[in-house]
């Protein structure tokens, strides 16, 4: 027998837990991105000119040392009005995410999510428990309240919810935040903020009264820096000592970490991109509503159209224009619907021309997306993470 073969006979004995088995493989659509950026809800700019001096100052040997997190946690809690045990800094909140599960789910633990939303949830909760427990929207995409507080039951123990959402761009109201966290006090209800600045509400000030809320923001989006992957957990102390447990003590790099104060001071960046996003996000919707496209309202940094049986059309007409926008068919609720990323207005002026010509050359009717009202079209698709 060749080693080849005998190294290949020996791994045969070598299985991962049956959850990883379950999950499936997945592969952003990254590649190919040199175009204008509507479709992974990315700042489609640039970050404060503060964060690039900054990265120009680093020295080589900063470069050799491991990152001090506790630091910046100080800062950023200062920031938040906050004591450095309510703040831990992730490796984005998608590592967030992971850390709540590997922290508050028992194999026989459930967990409670709102469909259709950001899909890393479900991953996430699926790699701690079987018992992930589902409330699908109605056809308006809006949060279904009663039903999602119909849906706690003694053993949840870890509740997410976005708002502004993603994929839908819906909100969730203060009050029915708190009746949830009410509804299960022995669970941990994490309230992503990702998007909160294009939205301007926040339950952040409710952490000092609700002992399981938890707070996620990220530096990903308003702030322009997803590529330095660094969010954050804002909470109860004695939650987030659980989490710190469990986290690597290295999870951010220092580059991020040298950023981020740089970022959260200079304040007037971050009000200037937000005033374009929302002028922009009028702008989207009123030409959808011209051009007869049905589309769902958003309060976050991106619009869901509803463009029915041609959405694939769409996409790769719109990417002959040099402008990328993210297919959500697949999400559950949302066959045949397009997400597009708002960005500066003059993107957005970009967006729009190649949205208008596009619809035109696919020979796009709103008839035809009455026509499949209620059939899935393209729904068969495998769920993408963002
Ligand atoms: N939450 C939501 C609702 C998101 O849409 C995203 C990213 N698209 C994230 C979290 C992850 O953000 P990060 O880049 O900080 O991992």
């Amino acid at each position: 027998m060749s080693v080849t073969m005998e190294v290949a006979n020996r791994l045969r004995s070598v299985k991962p837990r049956r959850a990883v088995l379950e999950m499936p493989e997945y592969h952003p659509p990254l590649a190919g991105r040199e175009a204008l950026r509507l479709d992974f809800n990315e700042n489609t700019f640039e970050p404060s000119p503060g964060v690039i001096e900054r990265l120009r100052a680093m020295t080589a040997e900063g470069l050799t040392k491991y990152p001090e997190r506790e630091p910046v946690e100080r800062i950023v809690a200062a920031h938040f009005g906050l004591q450095a045990e309510q703040v831990l800094l992730t490796n984005g909140v998608d590592e967030a995410i992971h850390l709540l599960c590997a922290t508050f789910l028992e194999a026989e633990d459930e967990a409670l999510v709102w469909t259709p939303s950001f899909f890393m949830y479900d991953v996430s909760v699926q790699m701690m428990t079987s018992h992930l427990r589902t409330v699908q929207s109605d056809a308006t995409l809006e949060f279904p309240f009663e039903r999602f507080l119909a849906g706690i039951t003694q053993r949840t123990k870890l509740i997410f919810v976005a708002s502004p959402n993603n994929p839908t761009g819906a909100v969730v109201s203060r009050e029915h935040l708190l009746a949830i966290a009410a509804a299960a006090p022995q669970a941990v209800l994490m309230v992503d903020e990702a998007y909160y600045h294009f939205h301007g509400r926040s339950t952040m000030g409710d952490l000092a009264t609700v002992p399981n809320l938890i707070v996620a923001r990220t530096f990903s989006k308003a702030y322009g820096l997803a590529n330095l992957r660094i969010g954050m957990l804002a909470g109860n102390a004695k939650l987030l000592k659980y989490v710190r447990k469990v986290s690597s003590p290295y999870n951010v790099n220092g580059v991020a970490l040298d950023c981020l104060p740089v970022a959260l001071a200079d304040e007037a960046y971050v009000a200037w991109y937000v005033e374009q996003v929302r002028v922009g996000r009028e702008r989207m919707m009123d030409g959808l509503r011209e051009s007869g496209v049905p589309f769902f309202p958003s309060q976050a940094n991106f619009v869901l159209i509803n463009i029915g049986p041609k959405h694939k059309d769409l996409v790769v007409a719109m990417r002959a224009h040099g402008v990328l926008l993210r297919d959500r068919s697949a999400d559950p609720g949302c066959a045949g619907f397009v997400r597009i990323t708002i960005g500066l207005e003059e993107h957005v002026t970009r967006g729009l021309a190649a949205l208008r010509s596009s619809l035109e050359e696919i020979g796009w009717k709103k008839q035809q997306v009455r026509e499949s009202a209620g059939r899935q079209v393209g729904g068969d698709d495998v769920r993408e993470f963002e």
